[in-house]
C-alpha cells in the first residue's frame, strides 16, 4: 500500500459493523491510515475475543447491541460485514443519511497496489480461484490468493506489491457492498438460485454479482459462462473485453472443447488482442482426458481458468502443467478412500441442489448418496431426475431429511434410510453399497443445523470412512 492511497481514510470517522476476522482486520487497517474507528457488534463482549486487542490500539469497541445513536451525520463511512443484512437499524440509518455503506473488499481495492482478478459465481468459486492461483504461479507470475476463500482480502491488499496479482474469490454479499471496486480481470462462473434468504429477489442477487463488472473499461477483461443464460443476458451491460467459456460450442473468443481438447481462441481485435498479438489465434491447451479434476462442473472451472490465465499472459504449456496434476480442493468432490471395492467421496461443500446435481453427474457408477442439512425452504424438486438416473440408495439426515426422502421416493428409489448424523450415515452407506459403487456425501444443504461448518461435516465424514477401513 502506498502512503498516498492510505491518506484517503486519514481523519475520517468510520464505523465497522461486525467484529469477525474481517472486521478486526479492516479496523486495524483503516486506523493505520489515520481514521477514527468505532467497531460495533451485537455479539456480547465474551463472544468477541478480538475486542481487547482493538481497544489497546485505541479503537472504540461497542459490543452487545447496536446503539441507536451509533450512526449520525459525523460518520463518513460504514464498513459492513458481508453477512449482516441491510435491514438492521444502523445500516438503514446510514443509507438514509447518505453515508456510504461498503464491504471490506472495497477498502482492499482502494488500498491495493496490485491489479485484482475477481472470481464469483453461485458455484465453483473456491475451486477456480485456487486453480487460477496455481496456474499463475506456474506461469512465473506472483499471485496472492485471498477473499472469501479464507484470507481477508484487505489484509493481503496492503502488503501486495505492484508487480504481484491479487486473485480474489468474491461472494455476492461482498460485491453488493462495493462502489469503486474495479478488477482488471473479472469472472462470473454461473448464476443459479442461491442465497435468496439474504438477497430476497433473484434480481438483487444478479445485480450484486454484476457489480463485479460495473467499473470495468474496454482494457479490462470479463470472463463469462456462455452456457449459462443469466451470464448471456447480463453480458450486455459489460463494457470490458468479453471472453466466453463453453462446454457446448466453440465460442468467438475464449475457451471451449473441440474433439476432446480444451481450446483457446484469443480475440482478433481490441486491446487484449493487441497485447496477445504475438500468440497464435487458436491454441490447444490440453486433452480433456489428461485433466486431473473430475466432473463436468470442474471442466467449466477449468475453461474459466484458461481464459483468466491466458488474459493474464500465461503460456499454454504452463496452464496444462497444472491441469494435469491439480486434483481439487478439500471437501469438493474429494476422493477419500476405497473400502471393500466401494469408493468414498466427500463433497460436503455442495450446499445447494445445483452443486449436488453436478457431483452426482460426475460419476457413471451406481451411487449411494448421503444428503441433508439446514432447511432453507427449497423444495429439492430439481433433484428428482438426477436421483432416478444415478442414485441406487440414499441416506438422509438433518432438517431436510423428510423432504429429501420424499423426492427420493418420487424418483423411484427404494433404498432410503433416515439417520441422525453423518457418522451414522457412513455406517448405513457401508451396509447399502456393494463393490463397484460410489458412496458420495453431497448434502445439497448447508451444514449449520448440525455442524459448525461444511468443513466440520466433511471431516466427520472422512473420519468415519477411515474408521470403516481400520475396523475391518
Ligand atoms: P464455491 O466456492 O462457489 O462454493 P466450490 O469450488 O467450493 O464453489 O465448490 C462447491 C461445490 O459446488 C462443489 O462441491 C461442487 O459440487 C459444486 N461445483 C463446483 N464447481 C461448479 C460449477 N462450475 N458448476 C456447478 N457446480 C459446481
Amino acid at each position: 500500500m502506498s502512503i498516498e492511497k492510505g491518506k484517503k481514510y486519514s481523519g475520517k470517522k468510520i464505523v465497522i459493523l461486525g467484529l469477525a476476522k474481517s472486521g478486526a482486520a479492516v479496523a486495524k487497517l483503516v486506523q493505520r491510515c489515520g481514521a477514527e474507528v468505532i467497531v460495533n457488534d451485537k455479539k456480547s463482549r465474551e463472544e468477541s475475543p478480538e475486542a481487547a486487542e482493538l481497544e489497546k490500539l485505541g479503537i472504540t469497541v461497542i459490543c452487545g447491541e447496536h446503539p441507536e445513536d451509533l450512526i449520525n451525520q459525523t460518520i463518513d463511512l460504514v464498513i459492513k460485514n458481508p453477512g449482516i443484512p441491510y435491514s438492521i437499524l444502523p445500516v438503514e440509518k446510514a443509507i438514509s443519511l447518505g453515508i456510504p455503506v461498503v464491504t471490506e473488499i472495497e477498502i482492499a481495492y482502494e488500498l491495493s497496489d496490485a491489479p485484482i482478478i475477481g472470481i464469483t459465481g453461485s458455484n465453483g468459486k473456491t475451486t477456480t480461484t485456487t486453480l487460477v492461483g496455481e496456474i499463475l504461479h506456474n506461469g512465473g507470475l506472483s499471485p496472492v490468493v485471498a477473499g472469501n476463500i479464507g484470507t481477508v482480502l484487505s489484509e493481503q491488499a496492503v502488503s501486495v506489491k505492484s508487480d504481484q496479482i491479487l486473485v480474489a474469490e468474491l461472494s455476492s454479499f461482498q460485491l453488493k457492498g462495493t462502489r469503486a471496486f474495479h478488477p482488471a480481470i473479472a469472472c462470473l462462473l454461473n448464476v443459479y438460485d442461491a442465497h435468496l434468504d439474504y438477497h430476497k429477489t433473484k434480481e438483487d442477487y444478479i445485480h450484486s454479482k454484476m457489480k463485479l463488472f460495473a467499473n470495468q473499461c474496454p482494457e479490462d477483461v470479463a470472463v463469462l459462462n456462455y452456457d449459462n443464460n443469466v451470464c448471456r443476458m447480463a453480458s450486455r451491460q459489460i463494457k470490458s473485453t468479453l471472453l466466453w467459456f463453453s462446454l457446448g460450442e466453440p465460442v468467438e473468443q475464449g475457451s471451449y472443447i473441440d474433439n476432446g481438447f480444451v481450446m483457446w481462441k484469443r480475440p482478433e481485435a481490441g486491446s487484449l488482442a493487441e497485447r496477445m498479438a504475438h500468440t497464435p489465434l487458436i491454441e490447444k491447451i490440453i486433452a480433456v482426458d489428461d485433466i486431473a479434476l473430475p466432473g463436468s462442473h470442474n471442466l467449466e472451472n477449468v475453461l474459466a481458468s484458461v481464459c483468466i490465465a491466458k488474459a493474464a499472459g500465461v503460456d499454454a504449456e504452463k496452464i496444462a502443467g497444472i491441469l494435469r496434476t491439480f486434483t481439487g480442493v478439500e471437501h469438493r468432490l474429494e476422493f477419500v478412500t476405497e473400502v471393500e471395492g466401494v469408493k468414498y467421496y466427500n463433497d460436503s461443500k455442495a450446499t445447494n441442489p445445483e452443486a449436488a446435481t453436478r457431483a452426482l453427474r460426475a460419476f457413471s457408477a451406481p451411487i449411494v448418496l448421503i444428503a441433508g442439512g439446514l432447511d432453507r425452504g427449497i423444495d429439492f424438486k430439481e433433484l428428482v431426475p438426477v436421483f432416478s438416473e444415478r442414485v441406487k440408495g440414499i441416506i438422509v439426515y438433518g432438517q431436510t431429511a423428510e423432504k429429501l426422502s420424499a423426492r427420493a421416493r418420487e424418483a423411484g428409489i427404494n433404498n432410503i434410510k433416515c439417520v441422525d448424523t453423518v457418522t451414522d450415515a457412513v455406517a448405513a452407506a457401508h451396509l447399502m453399497a456393494q463393490a463397484g459403487d460410489i458412496v458420495l456425501l453431497s448434502p445439497a444443504c448447508a451444514s449449520w443445523d448440525m455442524y459448525k461448518s461444511f468443513e466440520e461435516r466433511g471431516s466427520m465424514f472422512k473420519q468415519s470412512v477411515h474408521k470403516l477401513k481400520t475396523s475391518r
